[in-house]
């Protein structure tokens, strides 16, 4: 009895527990296997008695079989990058897990037949946007400005302000990827100031298209200008605009933000936007404009390798045609509700404290606007713990405090709120 290494139980023995069995067929075996593991190296290390692996196992097993920990956003931006973006409504929620199963995805149930992919999103999107003749999804907006560029400018020219050069984040530049696309930038105007007659000198035989970039993440102040969309489609060549923020129609709370069915209707050839900022779905690149293009754009060859899963596909639609998303309503809460909330929370908490605060949109999109909000406040001491937490708590740090801004947590989850800062403080 003397070594406790020998007293260590074999991987079957231990497997064979009923809470380690039943979580094989959740988790799968090799997941509960490499916990067993490594409680069975504890118990050879001494740290842990050797009857109790089985136990340790037990506890660390993981919730779910992915690593990734849901966590509420309390940091007041509404679509927090870090974060995932966008949140999904439950109705695209749902729309996923029954994509995830076998489905008519690709196939037509009354004639036994191959469908057109995704013609439920495509379909949700047209009528959303009736301004667009033709729509096609891609995976990202990054994407959809590459496939543009490979499309419509192979070995050409894109006419770009020297005032939308922009950088999304981590470091990828919007530019640097047209020119991987093998296209060439032809810049115009200066950081400040670009005319339509600055555009009208740089086209010629050799252009592809015209580029408009919205400077989602930053702002130009002071001697500015630049030519608008309505001036652009003058010019006898196609005109592509990056919104960004993916805003379907005009915004009553972003009035500055562009959206879709404005840009067309001004006279974009193809607008591009992303999925997961502010119409609040799945990651996508959407492009919507002249059915022709369109067209072209699907049939291009790498149309195929930036194509969107079908799990995309169903969140999309579900987003466009179901109820607001998160990333909506919380564009549209309201102060005053989000204070009664605090006050609640902060009641029920010893040491926290209602306030109003700001909240922002996130995601690099609409810099200048600032949402009125509330939140609790706690000692800055919380933030750490708070993170660390089950559900984690992601709040932000401001004055020397740790505050949770509520905007973007859902009021089904404040007393899931509660409940973490108590477990904070015991
Ligand atoms: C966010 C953004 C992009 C990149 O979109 P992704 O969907 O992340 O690829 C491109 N252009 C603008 C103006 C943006 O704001």
């Amino acid at each position: 009895m003397g070594d406790p290494r020998r007293r260590v139980p074999r991987t079957d023995v231990v497997l064979a527990h009923p809470r380690l069995a039943a979580a094989e067929r959740t988790l799968g075996r090799a997941l509960v296997k490499a916990v067993v593991a490594e409680a069975q190296q504890r118990a050879r290390a001494g740290e842990i008695e050797p009857e109790q692996v089985a136990e340790h196992a037990v506890a660390a097993l993981p919730a779910a079989a992915t690593s990734l920990r849901p966590v509420l956003n309390a940091t007041g931006v509404v679509v927090h990058t870090n974060l995932g973006r966008a949140p999904l409504s439950q109705a695209a929620l749902d729309a996923v897990v029954t994509a995830g199963r076998a489905t008519d995805v690709e196939f037509d149930l009354a004639t036994g037949r191959r469908a057109r992919r995704g013609r439920g999103a495509l379909a949700a999107l047209a009528r959303a946007v009736p301004a667009a003749g033709g729509v096609h999804v891609v995976n990202n907006n990054a994407a959809a400005l590459l496939l543009a560029a490979l499309t419509l400018a192979p070995g050409k020219e894109i006419v770009l302000s020297r005032g939308e050069l922009v950088e999304i984040g981590d470091g990828f530049r919007i530019p640097e990827l047209l020119a991987a696309a093998g296209s060439r930038l032809r810049e115009v105007g200066t950081t400040n100031r670009t005319s339509l007659r600055d555009y009208a000198g740089a086209i010629g035989p050799d252009t592809g298209f015209v580029l408009k970039v919205h400077p989602s993440n930053f702002q130009v102040t002071g001697f500015t200008s630049a030519a608008g969309i309505a001036e652009l489609a003058e010019l006898d060549v196609p005109l592509v605009v990056d919104i960004g923020s993916g805003l379907l129609a005009p915004h009553p709370v972003l009035p500055d933000e562009p959206d879709a069915t404005t840009a067309l209707k001004q006279g974009a050839d193809l607008v591009t936007a992303s999925g997961d900022k502010l119409l609040g779905g799945p990651q996508a690149g959407l492009l919507l404009g002249e059915a022709g293009l369109v067209e072209r754009l699907r049939r291009h060859p790498a149309a195929r390798a930036l194509r969107v899963d079908k799990l995309t596909l169903a969140a999309l639609e579900a987003t466009v045609l179901g109820p607001p998303p998160p990333v909506v309503e919380a564009l549209s809460a309201k102060q005053a509700d989000l204070r009664a909330r605090a006050e609640r929370i902060a009641a029920a908490l010893p040491g926290a404290e209602a306030v109003d605060c700001v909240a922002a949109v996130g995601g690099g999109g609409a810099p200048g606007v600032e949402l009125p909000s509330a939140g609790v406040r706690l000692p800055e001491s919380y933030a750490r713990p708070l993170r660390e937490g089950v559900p984690p708590v992601v709040g932000r740090l401001e004055a020397g405090h740790c505050l949770l801004d509520l905007r973007m947590v859902d009021a089904a989850d404040d007393d899931v709120l509660v409940a973490a800062v108590r477990a904070c403080s015991s």
